[in-house]
């Protein structure tokens, strides 16, 4: 990188705020891309040539403007847990840290405006301290930042009610930058228009402001609840997605084979040997819940405060939920990855049992009930033990030949992914970044 570009970085944030250390390069250019098997060898090398760190939104703008001016990729990074690889820089330049971006803008009990680096745990205790809470968050609630769920997310926590982030009105609206050499400052808030920056995986703009949607702040409680059969725990869930008497956060589905994974909640005895295992956050107390498991041959083996997860060191069992629980599974053998497998609502079961028949083991099942799209779906997000890419690819191939649906998580090229907003984004891209500055590399079609 030429030494011109790094010196007028340097003015312009600070030189605090600016570093080419390798240590610091190689360790931020990564994010949780290695939880593929597929995209590890093929993402490993890539690094930037700087970290930039803006404090304030006019040094953002500055910042871009730089780095347009000579010609240099820019990758937006918020906290990095993505999984995809996108906030891998694929050819050099500068890495955009929002993090220091932290400021919430404006919160009342319908909406947030917040900066682009704000935590979401911050974005949640603010909201909750107003009488409101996020309508949905990942399951890296602590670590990850606004404009990263919302270019690189989906759903999470909440989503059973509210859905995800491309779903009309929980995203209300960004403060984005071009990437030109005047960078414009944009708000975005018809939805339309927002579809080129929801998911875009930081390919078509910076987001700088994001204006999250609340809800009214509930008391939540959580459940660990065990039950005879993998069977047993889904149906259970499905009358809870579609039929419960109280409203659910989170209900998290997961075979027998994956609870020693969990090896907090086994120590505790949480997860007993050989029972699959439903996490629950519900407005509902124990007695409540209990009745309604032992239907569905279940019983509780813990019960908590919910709200303990605005403090630190409190069992959380949204820690062993979403691809938190892939995590688990890893660092008990790393060859364990992850699919997200789509089941049918009304197929579930048979799905899951022909699955079964024909990999046995190799495929574990996890279910999260969410919305999507306005249906309550049966999401996966199974583990797979992992031999080659030939085999993943005939995995995915199995399932959509028995009606599932898969998003494969194992390509970094944002229009691989059948989540991609399609056009919208390809108009964003050509509006907003018309010299292919955004962190190249990630989609086929620029
Ligand atoms: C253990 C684990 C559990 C997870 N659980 C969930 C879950 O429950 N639900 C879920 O949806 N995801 C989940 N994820 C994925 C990820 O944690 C979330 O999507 C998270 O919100 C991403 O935020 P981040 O700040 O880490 O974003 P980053 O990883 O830093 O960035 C994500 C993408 O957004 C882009 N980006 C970041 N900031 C900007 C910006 N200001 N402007 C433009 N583009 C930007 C980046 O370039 C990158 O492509 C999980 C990941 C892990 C490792």
């Amino acid at each position: 990188m030429n030494s011109t570009l790094l010196q007028a970085l340097a003015q312009c944030v600070g030189d605090a705020n600016v570093t080419t250390d390798t240590k610091q390069l190689s360790f931020w250019s990564r994010d949780c891309y290695w939880y593929s098997p597929v995209l590890k060898p093929e993402l490993d090398q890539n690094a930037a040539e700087v970290i930039v760190s803006p404090t304030t939104l006019e040094q953002l703008r500055e910042v871009i403007a730089l780095a347009v001016q000579h010609r240099v990729p820019i990758t937006p990074k918020g906290a990095g847990t993505g999984n995809y690889g996108q906030g891998v820089p694929m050819h050099g330049g500068v890495l955009l840290s929002t993090v220091k971006l932290d400021k919430i803008v404006e919160i009342n009990p319908q909406a947030a405006k917040v900066q682009a680096g704000v935590k979401l745990i911050d974005l949640e205790k603010a909201a909750r301290a107003i009488g409101a809470e996020m309508r949905f968050y990942p399951s890296t609630l602590i670590s990850s930042t606004a404009a990263g769920f919302v270019t690189g997310g989906a759903g999470g926590i909440g989503s059973l009610k509210w859905g995800t982030v491309w779903d009309e009105g929980n995203i209300l609206g960004a403060t984005i930058i071009t990437a030109e050499e005047n960078p414009r400052v944009i708000e975005v808030s018809s939805h339309a228009e927002m579809m080129g920056v929801i998911h875009n995986c930081g390919l078509t703009c910076i987001v700088a402001e994001i204006t999250y949607a609340l809800a009214p702040a509930q008391h939540w409680e959580q459940h660990a609840l065990a039950f005879d059969t993998f069977e047993d725990a889904v149906l259970f869930g499905k009358h809870l997605a579609f039929e419960a008497p109280f409203e659910c956060r989170l209900i998290s589905t997961h075979e027998a084979s994956i609870t020693p994974f969990f090896r907090q909640l086994v120590k505790q005895g949480i997860t007993p040997e050989g029972k699959a295992v439903v996490f629950l956050v519900a407005a509902a107390d124990a007695a409540h819940v209990a009745a309604l498991a032992t239907q569905f041959n279940g019983a509780p083996t813990w019960h908590g405060s919910h709200e303990d997860y605005l403090k630190t060191g409190k069992l959380q069992l949204s820690d062993f939920s979403y691809n938190h629980t892939t995590l688990w599974a890893m660092k008990a053998d790393e060859k364990w990855t992850y699919l997200q497998d789509v089941f049918s609502a009304d197929k579930v079961i048979e799905q899951y049992q022909t699955r079964k028949a024909h990999v046995g083991n190799s495929v574990l099942t996890h279910i999260e009930w969410l919305k999507w799209g306005g249906w309550i779906t049966p999401a996966g997000l199974s583990l797979v033990y992992f031999e080659n890419k030939q085999k993943l690819w005939d995995l995915i191939s199995y399932c959509e030949s028995i009606g599932m649906w898969v998003a494969n998580p194992h390509t970094h090229k944002l229009d691989e992914d059948v989540r991609w907003n399609g056009q919208p984004v390809l108009d964003a891209k050509r509006m907003w970044d018309p010299h292919n500055l955004l962190n190249p590399g990630h989609m086929n079609a620029a």
